[in-house]
């Protein structure tokens, strides 16, 4: 046991995580982050930090001894393949209902998404965060989260003559023809980098189909923004492979179990440090389900009983569309999706026009859709299993598909094409097994104050999408960013 208490305690390096410890190693405050995944900073034996898309191997996954790849099929055959288990980047999180994917590693969820920075529109920001003064968060915080992550978007002339976004081009004009608003969506990856790219002067990267598994050059991650401005304030120290499970009342703060992890997930250490203040930056899932446990096991008995509910998938659809000969989407496709299809006001859904960066001509459309759903879960401790369950029906995602049919089976009807069968399985249309985009679980205003101090144990925080009840109608780290920004601001002038 560490006999020196920590000022303060990061649990996971996402950007709830990120934007915590970087404000408070600026106001003075000494921090600790805590991250269970690997840092990511050294090259495999191939010369490169991460794989790519197309060929997935041990880093790909989280303790699997088989990939769980989003796109379970292709042309009717199953593509998942064995791997050696490993602390690999993306979590394939399996609870009952639905499978949450999720990043692990320093810069926890930015090292594996798909870039898009997208602010939701005013208009639609009392769905998100009733309690929260847009005028704060438009006026102050959105724009200081879009800085520093560096939120861009395309050079328009590269956009319209780039053989990599012929799938977008062709995603707008059925959009346009079906008489569908659409958006171009800023996103994180460093566009001048991404004409180099194409341009042959720089290694690939996006134009390599480097998304999910994470990438290795043009994407502005964490480890390009918040992290190396964390690292210049000299204040945080940064422990990968290091994962809490416990946090207990205990003089002078919380006392924090800590388990460290070797690489293939066993426990080789466990180690105990005291804590002044502890801020929950383990993401929707991570921080839902240490509170939950904390809670029934004894631990944090004070909680409230908001702690585990509220939780939604952001109403994530996938779906695919087989175009006629004459709409080829290209056999480059840039990783990074940047225009989206926006029927939100009249049929609930934001599409974002995706890539299928296979390498070669699918003639396939490929959508994300976020969609209103009034679908809501709870997550529950299991005394049985010593797991946290989530209450999330497959079901559920019936609304969701209805959302996406509002966009979708028009374009198909007004172009004469139908939807793909082969991406999810044999004969199946909708990709209603997954979310990336887990939300909630301690919703600001119900599980903690109006600036994410938890009810019933002071000193203890969250600050990630947990915080988030369910959906932001558009991708949503910008918006965790953002309200990050806006909480730690208060409790810095506050609390400290
Ligand atoms: P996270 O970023 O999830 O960070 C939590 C961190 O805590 C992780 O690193 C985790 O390993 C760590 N952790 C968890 N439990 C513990 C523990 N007990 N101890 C120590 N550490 C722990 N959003 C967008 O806005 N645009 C996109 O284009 C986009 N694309 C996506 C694509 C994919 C494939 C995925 C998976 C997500 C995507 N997202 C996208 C979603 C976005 O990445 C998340 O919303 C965001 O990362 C959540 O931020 P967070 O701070 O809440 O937590």
């Amino acid at each position: 046991a560490d006999a020196a208490v920590v000022p303060a305690l990061v649990i996971g390096t996402g950007y709830g995580g990120c934007v915590t410890a970087l404000r408070l190693a600026e106001a003075g405050v000494d921090v600790h982050m805590v991250e269970m995944g690997m840092a990511w900073d050294t090259p495999g034996s191939d010369g490169k930090i991460f794989a790519n898309t197309t060929t997935p191997d041990q880093r790909s996954f989280w303790l699997r001894t088989k990939t769980k790849q989003p796109l379970s099929n292709f042309l009717g055959f199953p593509i998942d393949k064995s791997i050696p288990r490993y602390t690999g980047v993306l979590d394939a999180e399996e609870f009952a209902g639905i499978t949450v994917y999720q990043g692990r590693g320093v810069g926890g969820g930015s090292l594996v998404n798909g870039g898009m920075a997208v602010t939701p529109k005013r208009e639609t920001f009392g769905e998100i965060l009733p309690s929260v003064d847009p005028a704060e968060m438009y006026g102050t915080y959105y724009p200081r989260a879009n800085a520093e992550l560096g939120a861009a978007l395309v050079r328009p002339e590269w956009f319209e003559s780039t053989a990599a976004y012929q799938y977008a081009r062709v995603g707008r004009k059925h959009a346009q023809r079906s008489n569908f608003p659409y958006v171009f969506v800023p996103t994180v990856y460093d566009w001048d980098y991404m004409e180099q790219e194409e341009a042959g002067t720089v290694p690939e990267s996006a134009l390599a189909g480097e998304i999910l598994y994470g990438n290795n050059h043009g994407k502005k991650s964490l480890q390009k923004t918040y992290l190396p401005k964390i690292r210049a304030t000299g204040r945080v120290t940064i422990s990968a492979l290091h994962r809490v499970v416990s946090v207990v009342p205990a003089s002078g703060g919380y006392l924090v179990t800590i388990e460290q992890l070797d690489t293939t997930g066993g426990v080789v250490a466990t180690k105990q440090v005291t804590a002044a203040k502890v801020f929950f930056a383990a993401g929707s899932v991570g921080t839902s389900k240490l509170l939950v446990k904390l809670k029934a096991t004894g631990a944090l008995p004070n909680l409230n009983g908001e702690v585990g509910a509220g939780w939604g998938d952001n109403g994530n659809v996938m779906c695919g569309r087989a175009n006629h000969l004459w709409d080829p989407t290209g056999s480059l496709q840039s990783a990074i999706p940047t225009l989206g299809i926006d029927n939100w006001a009249a049929g609930g859904a934001f599409a974002e026009v995706a890539p299928l960066p296979t390498g070669f001509e699918t003639f396939a459309s490929f959508y994300l859709s976020i969609t209103r759903t009034p679908n809501r879960a709870r997550f529950t401790w299991n005394p049985a299993t010593n797991k946290v369950d989530l209450s999330w029906q497959t079901e559920w995602k019936q609304v969701s598909i209805a959302a996406a049919k509002t966009i979708f089976d028009k374009i198909n009807s007004k172009e004469g094409t139908i939807y793909r069968t082969d991406l999810f399985g044999v004969y199946k249309i909708w990709g209603d097994h997954l979310t990336y985009h887990p939300l909630g679980g301690a919703i600001l205003g119900r599980a903690t104050d109006n600036h994410g101090r938890l009810h019933g144990h002071p000193g203890l925080y969250v600050v990630d999408g947990a915080l988030i009840p369910g959906t932001t109608v558009v991708n949503p780290f910008v918006t965790i960013t953002a309200l990050a920004e806006r909480n730690i601001a208060r409790i810095i002038a506050t609390d400290f």
